[in-house]
């Protein structure tokens, strides 16, 4: 029998969320040992976040260039040479993950490269070809994370693929069926679209993006359709058939079966979390949601009190600025710290054309929290900012509570909402009124401005609306 190796704390999975929950401990004191199976940043950086949007902001060069005749400029002869726009997301995704390691080493944090495998409540083992040391840890994080949902009919594979494949297509498509309106779907479905990819979305419920309201999302889908993608609202994809060099979909929509052809069809339709499989969570009996997640308190710990987890292992919205919200948190509590999460100010973004954000409550859900709702909302298309860029399209809307101004929470559509949303979430996170907004200098001219405009609108003083 091998000893185990004694350590602080043990993070399984090195994702935004175990990454920054790993530093964080090491910050106050803690001895760390981080282990991941995969990848040196979890999904975000290697088949997420960060490629999808060095894909999308090449599509955006791609697509502003030969639509600048507004401008008055005009380009012919305009080409993409795929594999170097590859090079380019891949360069960005090794600069961000050997940052990880970087830090990971400055904070002398242990890294071991092997899959992790609870044997008891207090020990792990961790798998690589090589080696399969034991762990004896105070405290472990789970931060596995999630993959894409493998839906029986669509198998991966071939001209099947999910998320991560579609980030590395061989070659642009010419055509491609998109299952699943989602954000994911969305975001990569219209990269491909503004590379000139025919693309059709197939959605279930009655709207792409389900998730926000219609002002907003009807917005993306205009331009969607704009860009002669096809969405179809409604609808149930069946089945697939495929050749060496293209896939069949048939799906029913107002019960009528179609098919439709394409060199590729993407699966976007959620995702599942990583608590099956090796990692040994039934042996040790950790609490499980009847979805599979894992249950945490208000402070990330499990049933099993010195056993946290954290991320899209847990309930809530599956996005990485929420895992590593609760690595902090997580790894203060481990360090003896009262830190307690608070899930009131998640921003949720999307990045498709127009870009969406939301942060806080809507209206609707202000409403049915009891709130008199006080509201302002302010176009993009008469901002100076916004027209200077060739934008005319957006909007910025505060949600605010009438009795005493408090900002309750905010929705943009249009560029840079993702960006945009920020000072949103700052003035609900320090109980901001719709006052502090409105007579917070702007910068002149910037889409800044529209956020003090819709204040003013929201106050019923605004100088920018007649
Ligand atoms: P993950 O990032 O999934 O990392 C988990 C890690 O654990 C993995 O590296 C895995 O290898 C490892 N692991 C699993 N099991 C074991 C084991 N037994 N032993 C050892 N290691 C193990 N979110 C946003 O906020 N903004 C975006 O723009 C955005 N875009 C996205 C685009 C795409 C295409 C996809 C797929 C996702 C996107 N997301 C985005 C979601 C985001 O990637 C996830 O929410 C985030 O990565 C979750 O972080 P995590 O730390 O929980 O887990």
């Amino acid at each position: 029998g091998d000893a185990s190796l004694d350590i602080d704390l043990l993070v399984i999975g090195a994702g935004p969320g175990g990454y920054v929950a790993a530093i964080r401990a090491a910050q106050l004191g803690q001895s760390v040992l981080v282990v991941d199976k995969q990848y040196t940043g979890g999904v975000c950086l290697n088949v997420g976040c960060i490629p999808s949007k060095a894909l999308i902001s090449a599509s955006h060069q791609y697509e502003s260039i030969n639509h600048a005749s507004s401008f008055g400029i005009t380009a012919s002869d305009v080409k993409v040479e795929w594999s170097k726009v590859q090079e380019f997301k891949n360069g960005v995704v090794k600069k961000l993950t050997g940052g990880v390691g970087a830090l990971l080493k400055a904070n002398k944090i242990q890294f071991f490269s092997g899959e992790a495998m609870f044997i008891n409540e207090n020990e792990a083992r961790v798998f690589n070809e090589q080696e399969a040391p034991r762990y004896r840890f105070k405290h472990c994080i789970i931060a596995t994370g999630s993959r894409p949902i493998e839906l029986k009919a669509f198998p991966y594979g071939g001209r099947i693929v999910s998320s991560t494949e579609a980030l590395s297509l061989p070659e642009i498509p010419k055509s491609l069926v998109v299952i699943g309106g989602g954000y994911i779907g969305v975001e990569l479905g219209q990269m491909y679209a503004r590379f000139g990819t025919q693309v059709t979305v197939i959605e279930g419920s009655d709207q792409i993006l389900p998730g926000f309201d219609n002002d907003m999302s009807s917005l993306v889908a205009k331009k969607l359709k704009a860009s002669k993608t096809e969405i179809v609202t409604g609808a149930q994809a069946k089945s697939a058939t495929q050749t060496e060099n293209d896939v069949t979909v048939t799906y029913t929509v107002n019960g009528e079966d179609k098919q439709v052809t394409a060199d590729y069809l993407l699966v976007t339709v959620g995702r599942r979390p990583n608590t099956d499989g090796e990692l040994g969570l039934d042996m040790i009996g950790v609490k499980m949601t009847d979805r599979g997640m894992i249950e945490t308190d208000h402070q990330c710990r499990t049933s099993i009190p010195h056993i946290f987890a954290i991320g899209d292992i847990v309930a809530g919205p599956a996005l990485a600025h929420k895992a590593m919200y609760e690595g902090r948190v997580a790894a203060e509590v481990i360090a003896g710290q009262p830190s307690t999460v608070d899930y009131k100010c998640i921003p949720l973004v999307v990045f498709s054309d127009p870009e969406l954000s939301s942060v806080g409550y809507s209206e609707k859900e202000a409403k049915e929290k009891g709130y008199n709702v006080k509201v302002g909302k302010f176009p993009f298309n008469i901002n100076g900012r916004a027209l200077s860029l060739g934008v005319n399209e957006g909007f910025v809307k505060i949600i605010a509570d009438a009795d005493n101004g408090l900002v309750l929470g905010a929705q943009i559509a249009g560029i840079e909402a993702s960006n945009m949303i920020s000072e949103l979430g700052l003035a609900i996170e320090m109980g901001a009124t719709l006052e502090d907004i409105a007579l917070t200098i702007h910068a002149h001219p910037t889409l800044g401005e529209i956020v003090l405009d819709a204040a003013e609108v929201a106050l019923g003083h605004p100088i920018h609306a007649i």
